[in-house]
């Protein structure tokens, strides 16, 4: 399997693993490997935080994403009622 950050770039490199969120193959250079907190509920109401954390790997874009800021300017916000569906380009990788 083949990076597809690299792929689009016109380029072939062998991935380490898929996106986590999005599921593309990335390679070393293309993927963040985040700690992941692992909780444990505790009497149906409290929630205690382990001392050994996971991990988990994510393609730049989608850690980006998901550690992204919130919007400062409200009306700048798209809320997904608002949001059209945009068109993408898509390449087909080669599996
Ligand atoms: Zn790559
Ligand atoms: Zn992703």
């Amino acid at each position: 399997m083949v990076c597809y950050e690299c792929f689009i770039r016109g380029q072939r490199r062998d991935a380490i693993g898929l996106c986590h969120h999005c599921s593309v193959a990335v390679c070393a250079e293309h993927a963040e490997v985040v700690a992941v907190p692992i909780t444990e509920k505790v009497l149906l109401v409290k929630e205690i935080v382990l001392p050994l954390q996971a991990r988990r790997l994510f393609c730049k874009i989608c850690r980006a994403a998901i550690e992204q800021d919130h919007v400062v300017a409200q009306d700048e916000a798209q809320t997904v009622s608002s949001r059209e569906a945009e068109p993408i380009d898509v390449a087909t990788v080669p599996w």
